[in-house]
């Protein structure tokens, strides 16, 4: 069974313990040579610490920060799906960190990049994170509101729109396990993902200001 799939089945701590079991060994087949003098590393501290033999340099794993970002505008979220998904499968805006970049800005770039969608300043609210270790991420889960825009595919994309928050409700109350299968509304994240969390949040957020129209 895929690691992915069989997280969904495991309690917490072990789906934690084998993501980072995972992110390690990912690191260590990836990181054999010192980037500074190319010489071989050799790993210590229990395979957390890679010292270069050459240069003596010390080497340790990476993480890659990723935002994933529900935005919202007048009760609608924005969605995107990829040429490559299951015809029906959407979900949020998510992307890379750069150099020298605030998460806010992250979640402004890739979202106007993904969809042409402006958000608003100062609207980005940080949720909660979850690691993902294919390789090695951490996803940032935001809440963000935006302009009302007509979203445009970027490259990435092959679609972007808005849907109506009960669109959202009937795509998170439905069956996971019979996501792929032909039938009728938007078939969203898996269940342990953060992508699921963070729209549960925004709709959430949508009943609490009444606006379920
Ligand atoms: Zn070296």
């Amino acid at each position: 069974m895929d690691l992915r799939q069989a997280a969904a089945h495991w309690p917490a701590w072990q789906a934690s313990l084998f993501a980072q079991a995972r992110a390690l060994q990912h690191w260590h087949q990836r990181h054999r040579h010192c980037s500074a003098c190319g010489a071989s590393l050799e790993f210590r501290r229990a395979g957390w610490l890679g010292v270069c033999t050459g240069c003596n340099s010390e080497h340790y794993p990476r993480t890659d920060q990723a935002v994933i970002v529900a935005v919202g505008n007048g009760g609608r979220l924005l969605l995107g799906r990829q040429a490559s998904w299951p015809k029906r499968r959407w979900s949020l805006v998510a992307g890379f960190v750069e150099p020298g970049e605030t998460l806010e800005q992250t979640v402004a770039r890739e979202v106007l990049e993904e969809t042409g969608v402006r958000v608003r300043a100062g609207s980005a609210r940080y949720l909660a994170s979850q690691p993902w270790p294919f390789p090695g991420s951490l996803m940032l889960g935001f809440i963000a509101e935006a302009e009302a825009d007509e979203p445009v595919a970027g490259d990435e994309l092959e679609q972007a729109r808005w849907f109506s928050a009960a669109e959202v409700r009937a795509g998170i109350d439905a069956d996971w396990t019979r996501a792929h299968e032909d039938g009728e509304g938007i078939v969203l994240a898996p269940p342990i993902s953060i992508a699921r969390h963070v729209i549960r949040a925004w709709l959430a957020a949508h009943d609490a200001t009444g606006a379920s129209k």
